[in-house]
């Protein structure tokens, strides 16, 4: 069973209205935390995890997600569609 776990971002102005982590996929490489701002965070397990959906403009949200190298995190717009 997949250990996914979602954030809900409701930014103004932003197109990206959810943030997932796959925790499975985690390697805790702390790729996705300087260019997420306050975004992420590693937990105990030095899994990633969210603790400011709206810490950042899509762009930059946008590099943290692709810095991952195991692409745990995915980002959707309000409609579902996968953005990366
Ligand atoms: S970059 Fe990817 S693997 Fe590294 S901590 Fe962030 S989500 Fe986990």
């Amino acid at each position: 069973m997949p250990n996914i776990q979602e954030y809900h971002r409701d930014k103004e102005g932003s197109n990206i209205s959810k943030i997932v982590v796959d925790r499975d996929l985690c390697i805790g490489a702390q790729s996705c935390i300087a260019p997420g701002g306050d975004t992420f965070e590693l937990d105990s397990e030095n899994k990633a995890i969210v603790n400011d959906a709206n810490s950042v403009d899509d762009s930059a949200l946008m590099a943290a997600a692709q810095a991952c190298p195991t692409r745990a995190i995915l980002l959707y717009d309000k409609e579902g569609k996968q953005l990366n």
